[in-house]
Order: structure tokens, then C-alpha cells, then sequence
């Protein structure tokens, strides 16, 4: 590992970076690409799912996409994880599992048990995810085993104990609520009901919820700057989409729930 670190360092060196700088410009700009991707899609619905419309050139296979798209995440952060100097610490090791094991779910058991055969995905949301994961996974992997510094006191922090916390419920709420989309449809359905029942009875996207809540947790666990660029990045990417959804169910439904909010309980 300490090998691996001093070749990536050296090459670093003589291409005049330094990782803390890498770090440092690619979680800004990550930050400034949420905002911007807020405005985007204030205006513009992301091609994928109900969304999906002509115009946007090739699509491939839905499944296929949600594969190409979400697999560089637990790639990319467990290759830059293992060039940490802590990557063998406890701390950093449960963290890189929190991390695939949303990851291993989303890339590979998400799109299996998705329900609804011939759906396409634009070829743009795809290759764009991609780039994106790739450099953000890389950022967590490293935030947590190079930038970061988690000495076993951290379990007993109180930003660790609500962050994991947080982690593990926004996880139950957007696993239960996908759950809850997969079964409206049967076998051989493709078309869209009204989910009912759960956090559904007080917003129309509570996986989207879940996801930003999970996110945020993992950026306060962490503490890191990369998990907060992560965590506004999720809120800036589906807040819009949560919005359009509520829309869409509208126009849809003319009986859908009045009091149903767009995405957070009570609030909006
Ligand atoms: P959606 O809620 O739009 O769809 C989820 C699945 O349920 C799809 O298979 C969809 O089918 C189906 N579905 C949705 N609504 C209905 C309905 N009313 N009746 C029947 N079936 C329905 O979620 P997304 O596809 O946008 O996202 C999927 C997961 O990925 C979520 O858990 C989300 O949190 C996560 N995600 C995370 C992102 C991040 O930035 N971290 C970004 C995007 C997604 P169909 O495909 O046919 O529409």
C-alpha cells in the first residue's frame, strides 16, 4: 500500500500536483457542478424513467445503464481507498463498507429486481452519471483513507454515532420505498399506479428522501469534505427530480392525494 502510495506520489510530483490539491478542487467542483446541476434540472427533467423522451439522442437498455452508470462508484472509491495511508484502520475499513454496500446494491441488486421489461435510458444520463461517480467515489475512498483521521475515539463522537444513524435510516427509507414502486407492478406490467401507504401517505419520492438523508449521514460519519460535496450534490440532483415526479403524478392521476407533499414531510 505504502508502495503503491510513493508511485502515485512520484508521478503526481512530476506532473507538479499534489493529492491534498486534487482533493481539495475536485470536492469544490463538485460543489459548484450540484449547483449548477440544481438550476439545469429546475428546467430540464434528467432522460431516464417516466422522464424519458426523444431528443436526446441513443438510449441502451435500462437495467444495462443503471449498471454502467453506478458501478464505477464502489470501483473508484475502493481503488483510491486502497492508496490511503489508513487504509487498514478500523474506522476507514467500516466506512469503505458502508459505502459498497449501498453501492453493490445500487449497481448490481437494484437494476435485477427492477420491474418493467423494454425501458431505455439516454445514452447522455449514462455516459454523464459515469464520469461523475467515477470522480466521486474516488473523492470518498480518499477522504476516508488518506485526508481523513479517524482515531478510535471517533466511535464515541457524537457527529459518527448520529451520522451512521442517519446512514442506516435514510437506507431502511429508500430501500423500503423502491420496494414499495417494485410491487405496483406485476410481472409483465410497465405502466405506473399511485403508491400508497408508508412515508408515500406524506411525499411522492421517499427514496429520493431516503438517499439524501443516507448521504448527509455519511458526510457528517465522515466529516469529510468529499461526503459533503456528495451529500449537496444528491439534494441538488433530486430535489428537482422529486419535483417533476410530483408534477407528473398530478397531470397523471387526477385523484392523486391533495396533501401529499413534493419531498419532505410537511414541509414541501
Ligand atoms: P423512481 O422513483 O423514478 O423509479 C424507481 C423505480 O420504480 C423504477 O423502476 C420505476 O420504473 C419504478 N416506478 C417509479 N414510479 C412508479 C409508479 N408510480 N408505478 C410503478 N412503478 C414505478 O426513481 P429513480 O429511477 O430516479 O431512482 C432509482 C433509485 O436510485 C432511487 O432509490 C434513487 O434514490 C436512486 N438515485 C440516486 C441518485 C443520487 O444522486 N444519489 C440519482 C438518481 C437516483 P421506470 O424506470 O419504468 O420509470
Amino acid at each position: 500500500m505504502g508502495q503503491r502510495l510513493q508511485d502515485f506520489n512520484s508521478i503526481l510530483n512530476e506532473l507538479h500536483v499534489l493529492p491534498s490539491e486534487i482533493y481539495e478542487y475536485v470536492t469544490r467542483g463538485i460543489l459548484g457542478f450540484a449547483g449548477a446541476v440544481f438550476l439545469l434540472l429546475l428546467f430540464i427533467d434528467a432522460p431516464y424513467g417516466r422522464h424519458l423522451r426523444s431528443g436526446w439522442g441513443p438510449s441502451v437498455p435500462s437495467k444495462l445503464g443503471w449498471v454502467l452508470m453506478e458501478l464505477p462508484s464502489p470501483i473508484f472509491m475502493a481503488l483510491a481507498y486502497g492508496f490511503g495511508e489508513n487504509a487498514k484502520q478500523i474506522l476507514p475499513l467500516f466506512f469503505l463498507v458502508l459505502f459498497q454496500l449501498h453501492y453493490v446494491h445500487r449497481a448490481v441488486i437494484y437494476p435485477l429486481l427492477a420491474r418493467g421489461t423494454g425501458r431505455r435510458m439516454a445514452l447522455f444520463t449514462v455516459v454523464a452519471a459515469f464520469i461523475f461517480n467515477s470522480l466521486n467515489g474516488a473523492m470518498c475512498g480518499w477522504a476516508v483513507s488518506q485526508v481523513g483521521s479517524y482515531p478510535v475515539s471517533w466511535l464515541a463522537d457524537p457527529r459518527f454515532l448520529v451520522g451512521v444513524g442517519l446512514f442506516v435510516l435514510g437506507a431502511w427509507v429508500n430501500l423500503s420505498a423502491d420496494a414499495t414502486l417494485r410491487g405496483l407492478r406485476k410481472p409483465g406490467d410497465t405502466g405506473y399506479h399511485i403508491p400508497q401507504g408508508g412515508l408515500y401517505r406524506f411525499v411522492s419520492s421517499p427514496n429520493y428522501l431516503g438517499e439524501i438523508v443516507e448521504w448527509f449521514g455519511f458526510a457528517l460519519a465522515t466529516w469529510s469534505m468529499a461526503g459533503l460535496a456528495f451529500a449537496v450534490f444528491t439534494l441538488a440532483n433530486l430535489a428537482p427530480r422529486a419535483r417533476a415526479n410530483h408534477r407528473w403524478y398530478k397531470e397523471q392521476f387526477p385523484d392523486y392525494p391533495e396533501d401529499r407533499r413534493v419531498l419532505f414531510p410537511l414541509l414541501y
